[in-house]
């Protein structure tokens, strides 16, 4: 049976044997024929294309060239030891370096010799060099299968020293692909293949690894990446219609006395078109009978919080209560400050509960809570906690998603026999294409608007040595009344050095804003909690003008005196953190500034981030941006998920596969909420199976 040959264990393959399959295991946990198969290349060479070494161009990538071995040697003392072998070609030059496995690399290596090398060059002090190559002797060994597009695969040093690198990797796919049983079975219905025109299953694993044609290659990825795509969103959405069905949710129909009031004269500006929208759509799934579990993303500022109050009100006017959770003690206060200012008049019990909450009055608000007199509950994790029941808790706000973890989200819902209402709001934009793989079973509403009178805030990347220029900048601005914050990376290398770096950057900043005209606060991640939040407390209340910081104060914090901030060494930001901590200015009526200082030399990659942050304050574009530069990989709440365990498909890509891979999982959904009817059977089945490889994917909500 085609299932069981795919499952048999890779050491029964010719040539691969126990030892080999342990490697294969530990190194790159393969451990059947099935998930060989799915080792694939991560590019292909063109077998007719040599390069010349005088070729090799700044912008090269992987190359192929021909030359001769001329020089072997070892450089440089024990542990920084590496091995340089110099080839040449009729053109020129090249090193060839290895920093590991350097005994038996050198070995292999035989002076004079001519060998193919591919690898990716670079430029080290004039000279282009290739970090361990792949190389081959001339004649080149025919390959399988297909000669003109060679698969190329990603190995590691052990496999090599077992003769599993690229080109041994491929000679084991060749015997698998070649062997008497090799079988796939088909995982998608006749008619998906048939409307998406895609390649058959076998077929494309097959052109994945030898291609016999360019066009074919092209076809075998389409379908591959389909696939995977296809299967993550059929989950999604089943998941989804599941949960629709499955958790009947408290029916909010009324809207009464409370929103009317805080509507009509408590509001004093009117609502943006985009928290029209939402508050729209979230009263579409308050009225459903189904629990709402929606993820409300907007940049800071545009009005989030504001949506998840009015809610909230809707939610009493039900006569239930509903909780706001924040990811730390500042933003829990923060919120409580603003809602209750907001609610002043309106004779809502608005409470406060975190960690530093005192006993006795602890113990007031679980005893209001669970008797129902407080109406809305704004804390930290303390939420979390058993002792906190409550009376008839209908809606819960989850502020800043990726802090929480799902498990913690489970707790809150198990407070009720109803599961709440939820609404995640995240101020860290996520791209669409990402949004859909990663919370394709949640709701997604986006408030795309500011609300009017901002100012966009100025951005200007400024290099150290002008670093005077902007002191002076700040000296104005404190003078006409403004605040400011200077924010210091963390270099991650060593706690201690971190807060040398801040603190060193701190007295800096003392020696150019002396007391008594300045006073300068700082706050750091090593401060305990009651030290932060007094320091904060102090810039907040504008005791001091200047606050130095590292990037503690990335989420939520408001103080809308602050015009200015500064960002030292801005080339050590991820866009997302730049961008979360340019969104701590801009909240007052004033026009605010950002200024990104750093180094003359940058990476490519850091002048692109610094560039994209002076173009435009848009989130989401910079969102987009940051998924282009590092992969959905490195992305917050990626890496936990798993789902982005991606083999062949990429997400920024193949963000039209993913399109289409939805769609039809959407749809065939639509039709056959529970896969049961029999054209289906075929995509139930390998569900099934995929669910038994990888039990925690989809617990996103
Ligand atoms: P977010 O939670 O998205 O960061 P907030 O809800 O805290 O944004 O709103 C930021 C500020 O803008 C608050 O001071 C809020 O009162 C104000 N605000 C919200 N919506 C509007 C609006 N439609 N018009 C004017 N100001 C608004
Ligand atoms: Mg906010």
């Amino acid at each position: 049976m085609a299932a069981s040959f795919l499952e048999t264990p890779v050491e029964f393959l010719k040539s691969v044997g126990p030892a080999r399959a342990d490697l294969l295991k530990s190194e790159l946990n393969i451990s059947t024929f099935g998930e060989l198969l799915t080792w694939f290349p991560f590019r292909y060479v063109d077998r007719s294309k040599f390069y010349l070494i005088a070729e090799i161009r700044e912008d090269s990538s992987y190359i192929q060239l021909k030359a001769k071995m001329i020089r072997i040697q070892t450089i440089g003392s024990q542990r920084l030891q590496r091995l340089v072998a110099t080839v040449r070609d009729e053109s020129g030059e090249l090193d060839l370096i290895w920093f590991q496995g350097i005994r038996w690399v050198s070995e292999m290596l035989t002076p004079q010799q001519e060998y193919v090398v591919f690898g990716k060059p670079t430029l080290f002090n004039g000279r282009w060099n290739i970090s361990h190559p792949e190389l081959e002797i001339l004649p080149v060994e025919p390959i399988p299968l297909s000669e003109k597009i060679r698969p190329v695969y990603n190995s590691t040093e052990k496999l090599k020293s077992k003769g599993l690198d690229s080109r041994g990797i491929a000679k084991l796919m060749k015997i698998l692909i070649l062997h008497e049983k090799f079988s796939v079975s088909e995982n998608l219905t006749p008619d998906i293949l048939h409307n998406l025109r895609l390649l058959n299953r076998q077929e494309a694993f097959i052109n994945v690894h030898f291609p016999m044609t360019p066009e074919l290659l092209k076809k075998a990825e389409t379908r591959l990446k389909f696939e995977e795509l296809f299967f993550i969103q059929l989950r999604l959405a089943r998941q989804r219609s599941l949960r629709l069905k499955k958790h009947e949710g408290h029916r909010f129909l009324k809207v009464g006395d409370y929103v009317n009031q805080f509507y009509h004269h408590h509001l004093t500006f009117e609502l943006t078109n985009a928290q029209k929208r939402v508050i729209r759509e979230i009263r579409a799934d308050l009225g459903s009978g189904s629990q709402m579990n929606r993820l409300l993303q907007g940049d800071v500022g545009s009005g989030k919080t504001l949506v998840a109050l009015m809610t909230m009100l809707i939610a009493l006017d039900n006569q239930y209560q509903s909780c706001l959770m924040a990811p730390t003690e500042i933003l829990a206060r923060q919120h409580f400050n603003t809602i209750s200012a907001m609610l002043k008049g309106l004779n809502v019990s608005v409470k406060l509960l975190t960690g530093s909450t005192r006993q006795i009055e602890r113990r007031e608000v679980l005893e209001e809570l669970q008797n129902g007199h407080v109406q809305i509950l704004i804390g930290t994790h303390a939420l979390l906690e058993e002792n906190v029941q409550f009376k008839q808790l209908g809606f819960v706000v989850i502020d800043e998603q990726h802090r929480f973890g799902v498990a913690q989200r489970a707790k809150l819902w198990g407070k009720n026999i109803i599961t709440p209402h939820v609404l995640v709001m995240t101020a860290t934009p996520i791209p669409r294409t990402l949004a859909m793989t990663l919370y394709g079973d949640l709701d997604t509403s986006v408030i795309d608007e500011m609300p009017p009178g901002r100012k966009a805030i100025v951005t200007k990347h400024v290099y150290e040595p002008e670093q005077n220029k902007v002191f002076n900048f700040i000296r104005t601005k404190i003078r006409e009344g403004r605040q400011v914050y200077i924010v210091f990376p963390l270099i991650q290398e060593s706690e201690t050095l971190d807060l040398k770096n801040l603190i060193e950057g701190f007295k800096h900043i003392v020696t150019e804003f002396p007391p008594p005209a300045y006073a300068v606060s700082m706050v750091h991640g090593q401060m305990k909690q009651q030290e932060k939040d007094a320091e904060m407390k102090r810039f907040l209340e504008h005791q001091t003008q200047i606050m130095v910081a590292t990037t503690v104060i990335e989420v939520g914090v408001d103080v809308p005196n602050a015009s200015v901030m500064v960002i030292e060494n801005a080339e050590r930001f991820g866009l997302s953190q730049l961008h979360q901590l340019r969104g701590r200015v801009g909240r007052g009526s004033d026009q605010s500034y950002c200024i990104l200082m750093s180094r003359y030399e940058l990476s490519a990659e850091a002048r692109k981030r610094i560039a994209t942050m002076v173009r435009t304050t848009d989130g989401f574009e910079i969102a987009e941006t940051d998924l282009q530069l590092r992969g959905p990989g490195d992305l917050q709440g990626t890496q936990q998920s798993g789902i982005l365990d991606l083999r062949i498909a990429d997400i920024v890509k193949d963000e039209k596969i993913l399109k289409y891979a939805r769609n039809v999982a959407t749809e065939i959904i639509q039709n056959d909420p529970t896969l049961i009817k029999k054209e289906n059977d075929i995509l139930a089945q390998h569900l099934l199976q995929i669910d038994r490889k990888k039990q925690n994917w989809g617990l996103i909500s």
